[in-house]
């Protein structure tokens, strides 16, 4: 007797609707480069020796510094108070496709040096040995095994919704 295969349903996750997320109202996001140089590089350190701000790399290979900053137009309820006058950036968001319900491409939140360092170091060798040799004081030198980036949060690369 032969096997039939069963066929596995996966279930997509439910689509997170703004009014219960927000997220992108509590931050403002800017594009920086690709730390593909050592500059660049130590663009990114500098701005994770500062506290409340974290560099987001997205699906698509786009980096971003994020600063935690909720939008003053956000009510208590989670909606725009301004939401006919809001923004061009406020207008170009959509749930459909916001890193909340993109669950198909795989991205990283740097929250703290160590974590970025990791990052480089496995994926930009080169960069980091550079940055290693002048610009890595220990307090932030990473552990041989140091914790993997975070899991990505919503944002995405320019702004705000
Ligand atoms: S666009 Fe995405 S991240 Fe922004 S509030 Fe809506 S679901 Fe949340
Ligand atoms: S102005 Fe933009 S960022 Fe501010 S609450 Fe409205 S949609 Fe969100």
């Amino acid at each position: 007797m032969s096997r039939v295969p069963l066929r596995v349903l996966r279930e997509e996750p439910a689509l997170v609707e703004c009014t219960e997320c927000a997220k992108c109202c509590t931050y403002v996001g800017v594009g920086i480069e690709t730390p593909n140089r050592a500059r660049y590089a130590t663009d990114i350190l500098w701005y994770l020796y500062h506290e409340n701000v974290y560099v987001y790399l997205d699906g698509d290979g786009e980096w971003s510094v994020h600063f935690e900053a909720r939008c003053r137009n956000l009510g208590d309820d989670m909606l725009c108070r301004i939401y006919e006058q809001r923004p061009h950036i406020c207008r170009g968001f959509d749930n459909t496709s916001c890193e909340v319900n993109d669950h198909g491409h795989e991205s990283f939140t740097f929250n703290e040096p160590a974590e970025f360092l990791v990052w480089l170091r496995e994926n930009r060798p080169k960069v980091y040995a550079k940055v290693a040799k002048r610009f890595l004081p220990d307090a932030h030198r990473p552990a041989a095994t140091a914790p993997e980036p975070r899991p990505a949060r919503a944002h995405r690369r320019g702004g705000t919704r």
